[in-house]
């Protein structure tokens, strides 16, 4: 393939098809399914991902790979490509051209916006059943990370909110070309039956950067702009307190705070 990879746009391509197909598997797709796929490259896992989803939606960044993507799918009639940068589309507009049953994101991520595109995905709350993404493998372990860990951050407490979340196997850069800096790790997410009741989301986003804004401060000096006597009661409720750190704290003790916040 000629192509000239652009390490600004996150050009690693994954090249064995054993990997490609695990992803895939991994994924568990279901009947009537549509999965859409963050920037598809030059097809590789496109190609695996079509042969048992009824549609795929790709959204590729990188116009120049038009071609080498016509060519290499020529094969299938179940591909849509929209040639844009995800981060700006408006996916529920997107997907109301579709009907499905089940829907699902399978990506090997563009690494320099992982958390956006993540983030961006659950905050469209369209009802996908898992999300199967290939990540840097350290932020992997941050996707499913346990308090008092260094890995445990905002993040980890928000997707874990919402997900079932599962380290599925790793992935040596040797496998990628142009071959990166660091291993890769491919980590499902699943959609939880049961959500916590959570009164205000864009409150709960805020607390929880705001509680790990500064890591080595404690929740106190953290949350000085909000209501510390409400935030100390919970607190102690679970056995801790002011002084504790925020990497501390399960997801329970943030959704009560929120809930309990005026
Ligand atoms: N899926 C291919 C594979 O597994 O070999 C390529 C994966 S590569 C890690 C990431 C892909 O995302 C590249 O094709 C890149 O051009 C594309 N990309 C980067 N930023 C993007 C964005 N904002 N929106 C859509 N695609 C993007």
């Amino acid at each position: 393939m000629e192509f000239e990879f652009k390490k600004s746009l996150g050009q690693n391509f994954l090249q064995d098809k054993n990997i490609l197909k695990k992803i895939v598997d991994v994924s568990n797709i279901k009947d009537n399914s549509l999965v859409v796929e963050i920037g598809p490259g030059s097809g590789n896992l496109t190609k695996e991902i079509a042969k048992v989803a009824s549609i795929v939606l790709c959204y590729e960044i990188d116009k120049r790979l038009e071609p080498i993507l016509k060519n290499n799918l020529q094969d299938f009639n179940n591909i849509d490509i929209i040639f844009d940068d995800f981060l700006k589309r408006d996916i529920n507009n997107d997907l109301n051209n579709y009907q499905y049953d089940n829907l699902y994101v399978i990506a090997n991520l563009p690494y320099y916006i992982t958390t956006p595109i993540i983030e961006k995905i659950i905050e469209s709350n369209l009802p996908f059943q898992s999300i199967t993404v290939m990540v840097q493998k350290e932020v992997g372990d941050r996707f499913a990370a346990t308090p008092k860990t260094k890995e445990y951050n905002s993040l980890t407490i928000f997707l874990n909110y919402y997900y079932n979340i599962k380290k599925e196997f790793i992935v040596s850069k040797n496998a990628f070309i142009p071959k990166p800096n660091v291993d890769s790790i491919v980590v499902t997410l699943k959609k939880k039956d049961n959500l916590l009741y959570l009164k205000d989301k864009d409150l709960f986003n805020k607390l929880l950067k705001d509680s790990f804004r500064f890591k080595r401060k404690t929740i106190k000096n953290n949350l000085n702009n909000y209501d510390l006597k409400i935030i100390e009661k919970i607190l102690q409720k679970y056995g801790f307190s002011l002084t504790s750190r925020a990497e501390e704290l399960p997801l329970e003790v943030f959704v009560e705070i929120v809930n309990n916040l005026e």
